[in-house]
């Protein structure tokens, strides 16, 4: 007998979408069948997802939970909110795994610090979940092999600065030696390299530009975080990589039409190197920090212009971005907006929630992308490169039953009022063509027409392995 069977659904599968019936055994996926075969043998609970889409839980590689966001004027930190209420939101949205960041701080042994994330989070995470390894600054010679230790042992993805991004966060930086060393470990060792990329030259010049002619306010961040920023700064790191044999390369939020072509180019000559946008690249430029509030579209580097915009775009469908992601930030509107210059405003986004839905709107309602594509851009691309994939990120037998059950009929608008996340949405009032109806973690129903039933027990930390295919060329 089967735990649970989703009937009758539009169901994205890996060789494509069709209507199909998904049986669910102890939190696995047990059985892919024809429409009604399934539901036929009966079930603990059948699921009528006529109507309906089917796509496997949602992978946001890019969230902050508890993350110290620096009191402007001082040198005190907040927390932002932890994995708790940002997990909550998540399967509300459909999103059932999130990558975040366990930071090697100074003097921090890399295994240390990602056994106390690890401590920090059991048992405060309703979703599933890992970390990248955060390093910065200049690191010691004897953080080289544990790199390569925490690599084996299932954190296989390393995050890197090339920039203090600001001048008030000195110390993010890893100097272009040591990224170049990190690069050899992780390419012996089976890890990737996932890089916030800018040119911290052209950047620090900015900020004493733009601070001598008083034109500090956040609206002039594009100022600072420059399209050449990126373009200089993500070839640079993409010459040293191709220098490294089975160098891989994850770019994250990749904010400008350089970004891209710099990663098209990579690809083209057969590099490993990989694309994330964020969800607030996609949708904002520049232009909207004018708007009121307008920090709450904000996150580093910054918001680019309309060519950007298109770029990012274009290269969604099958180019140089693989990923979606948002960044997430978790914190009331009043945090988010207390900084108001280009050097102390809040990085990082409210929007794990509407994250998948919005997608889909974007996607395959506005642009006619098919199911396929969509699913690769919110769950399987980030599961194929972030080393999860089949166990995440696919509706296959044997693979996790995070399940997702999306609804055209719950078609929806934004109020951050009804989210679960912060109380300001960057999306408010944005239409939303579907909501999900039923969202499954491991077999068990998290989310059922709104009503949440997780539990912070539900929440494993996960284990990776990026495959050598990623690896060694650019695969998806
Ligand atoms: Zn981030």
């Amino acid at each position: 007998m089967l735990d649970v069977v989703i009937a009758n659904g539009m169901a994205v599968l890996p060789s494509g979408a069709e209507t199909a019936d998904i049986g669910v055994v102890g939190g696995r996926i047990m059985a892919i069948g024809a429409p009604g075969s399934l539901a036929a043998i009966g079930a603990g609970r059948t699921v009528d997802a006529s109507g309906q889409i089917v796509i496997p839980g949602g992978i946001d590689p890019h969230v902050h939970c508890r993350w110290p966001i620096v009191v402007p004027g001082t040198t005190q930190h907040q927390m932002t909110d932890g994995p708790a209420r940002v997990s909550e939101a998540a399967l509300h949205g459909g999103t059932t795994t999130i990558l975040d960041f366990a930071l090697v701080a100074d003097g921090d042994n890399v295994q240390q610090a990602i056994e106390r994330r690890q401590k920090e989070w059991a048992g405060d995470c309703h979703c599933d979940y890992a970390f990248h390894t955060m390093v910065q600054g200049k690191l010691p010679h004897e953080l080289l092999p544990q790199l390569a230790e925490a690599v084996q042992a299932g954190h296989p993805s390393v995050k890197i600065f090339t920039t203090d991004i600001t001048p008030s966060r000195k110390g993010r930086m890893v100097d272009f030696g040591d990224i170049w060393e990190v690069l050899k470990v992780l390419a012996q060792a089976g890890g990737i390299a996932a890089i916030h990329a800018e040119d911290n030259d052209l950047v620090m010049h900015m900020y004493e530009k733009l601070t001598r002619e008083d034109r500090t306010g956040f609206e002039n961040m594009a100022e600072v975080h420059t399209t050449l920023s990126e373009d200089l700064a993500f070839n640079r790191v993409i010459r040293l990589a191709a220098n490294v044999e089975g160098a891989a390369l994850y770019m994250m939020h990749t904010s400008a039409a350089t970004g891209v072509n710099a990663i098209a180019a990579a690809r083209a000559n057969g590099v490993p190197i990989y694309g994330e946008t964020l969800h607030q690249y996609l949708m904002y430029t520049a232009e909207d920090y004018k708007r009121p509030n307008g920090q709450i579209y904000h996150t580093y580097p910054s918001l680019k212009f309309q060519a950007d915009h298109d770029a990012l775009w274009k290269a969604t469908d099958h180019g140089a971005i693989q990923t979606i992601a948002t960044d997430e930030i978790c914190c009331p509107l009043r945090i988010k907006l207390q900084g108001r210059r280009i050097d102390d405003t809040t990085g990082g986004n409210a929007g794990v929630e509407p994250r998948v839905s919005l997608i889909y709107t974007e996607t395959v309602e506005k642009r006619g992308y098919g199911l396929s594509d969509f699913v690769g851009l919110v769950s399987a691309n980030a599961a194929k490169i972030m080393g999860l994939y089949p166990c995440k990120g696919a509706l296959a037998v044997g693979s996790d039953a995070d399940v997702v059950v999306l609804d055209p009929r719950r078609r929806r608008i934004v109020r951050a009022t009804e989210m679960h996340e912060a109380d300001y949405s960057p999306w408010e009032d944005r239409d939303l063509a579907v909501w999900p109806s039923l969202v499954m973690l491991r077999g068990k129903i998290a989310v059922d027409n709104g009503i949440f039933s997780g539990d912070l027990k539900d929440g494993q930390f996960l284990s990776r392995k990026v495959p050598e295919e990623i690896r060694s060329r650019p695969a998806v």
